[in-house]
């Protein structure tokens, strides 16, 4: 049933994951934006599946696979309305974000841009959101082109004006950035892209996760996002795109599945999304991520949204106050979500995370894929605390007392 709050304690029940000691600690687990753990239903429904409905889908015509086409098929619908698709066949299934990405820049990207067209990102931009624009921009002569940032790492948007013209062809943004945690205003830059006619995609895999995502509402063409930051499976994601976009794309890749009719010359396709399916899809993946979103539905999005708000706040009062710490990103919680990027004095971000794990506090230390956004700060690494839905005050309070060891250790 949705609430408008959530009880922390009850809900890391569910998570065998988070009921462990590491380093004869309560594990704190705060890497979330890299993956979350995984609730007790949706291990539950991979071995269900695997122990009762073990088949290949589409493709028998006996009774598990039947079973396994209708669950797979019932969770291409739940993907479908947790992101406001018009209908389910506008959901492709991919590996995650990363390969939804590349669907997009491959399938749509090789026929529709050309030798000084313009591509645009933002330098906040994870690299799976930069890679294959890049790749497309080699094989075609297209041009990149950049929204910068300000000192909070916020996108500039005066230069918008500037940076979108005849020759943009598509504009690829992020939704929630898993470096600094921004929330970007996607919807105001996407009306701005389809002012000159250009596609709209965005990599949403820190987006959906935290909140009510429409892509009506935000107005845009494609939206990429992953199960596994999402309670469910590694493996497992979808690219949303609209109908009428899917139609006009040629295959990404080819194989079973993907066909209506094969010849020796010519072969026809399969209607969308199977077009996009080449091969025995990720089936278990598919229904445990349908659980995920049964799980995260039941607890309530607005409730999630609420909880991991009033922690932000609560972490980003109690991180402010430590000496010598460098916050990245928005300094206004209404701006941010629920992840907190940080240096802290002459430690380098590894040591912070190596000390931090020796406490059973697992945070993550790195570029984070968005060496860009890096560069930008004119540093080559943060750490960073990323909160979900079961972490608590109490692990905010352990991320203090580390942080003051780490503290002790570099003064
Ligand atoms: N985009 C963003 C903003 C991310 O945070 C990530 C993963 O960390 C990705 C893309 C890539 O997601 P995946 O590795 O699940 O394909």
């Amino acid at each position: 049933m949705t609430t408008a709050t959530l009880d922390p304690a009850t809900i890391r029940r569910e998570f065998p994951a988070l009921e462990q000691s590491i380093n004869g600690r309560p594990l704190v687990y705060l890497d979330n934006a890299a993956t979350s753990q995984k609730p007790r239903v949706v291990l539950d429904a991979l071995q269900a599946y695997y122990e009762n409905d073990n088949a290949n889908v589409h493709r028998g015509i006996h009774e598990l696979s039947r079973r396994a086409t209708v669950a797979y098929e019932e969770s291409r619908a739940k993907v479908a309305g947790w992101v406001g698709a018009a209908e389910p066949s506008e959901i492709v299934w991919t590996r995650g974000t990363t390969e939804a990405i590349n669907l997009v820049s491959t399938a749509w990207g090789l026929d529709n841009v050309g030798e000084g067209d313009e591509i645009l990102i933002s330098v906040l931009e994870h690299h799976s959101n930069i890679i294959p624009w890049q790749l497309l921009a080699r094989r075609t002569g297209a041009v990149i082109k950049y929204i910068e940032l300000d000192e909070q790492g916020r996108w500039i948007l005066d230069e918008l004006p500037r940076l979108l013209t005849d020759r943009t062809k598509v504009v690829a943004i992020s939704h929630v950035s898993n470096a600094l945690g921004t929330v970007n205003p996607v919807k105001r830059v996407a009306a701005a892209a389809h002012e000159v006619g250009a596609l709209v995609l965005v990599d949403g895999a820190q987006g959906a996760v935290h909140m009510k995502v429409d892509v009506q509402e935000l107005g845009v063409d494609c939206y990429a996002f992953s199960g596994h930051k999402m309670c469910g499976p590694t493996g497992i994601g979808a690219l949303w795109a609209r109908r009428d976009l899917l139609d006009s794309m040629e295959p990404y890749q080819g194989g079973g599945e993907m066909i209506h009719f094969v010849g020796r010359d010519e072969s026809s396709w399969a209607t969308v999304p199977h077009k996009f399916e080449a091969g025995t899809p990720n089936i278990a993946g598919a229904i445990g991520m349908g659980t995920a979103i049964d799980f995260l539905s039941g607890v309530g999005m607005d409730a999630i949204a609420k909880h991991e708000h009033e922690l932000l706040e609560y972490a980003l009062e109690r991180m402010n106050a430590v000496d010598g710490i460098r916050i990245y990103g928005p300094q206004s919680p209404d701006e941010h979500s629920a992840l907190i990027s940080f240096t802290l004095g002459d430690a380098h971000p590894h040591d912070i995370s190596t000390i931090l794990d020796s406490e059973g506090i697992a945070v993550r230390a790195g570029h984070h894929c968005a060496q860009l956004a890096m560069q930008h700060f004119g540093i080559s690494a943060t750490a960073r605390a990323s909160i979900y839905l079961y972490n608590t005050e109490s692990d905010i309070d352990r991320l203090i007392e580390g942080l003051e060891q780490v503290q002790g250790i570099f003064a």
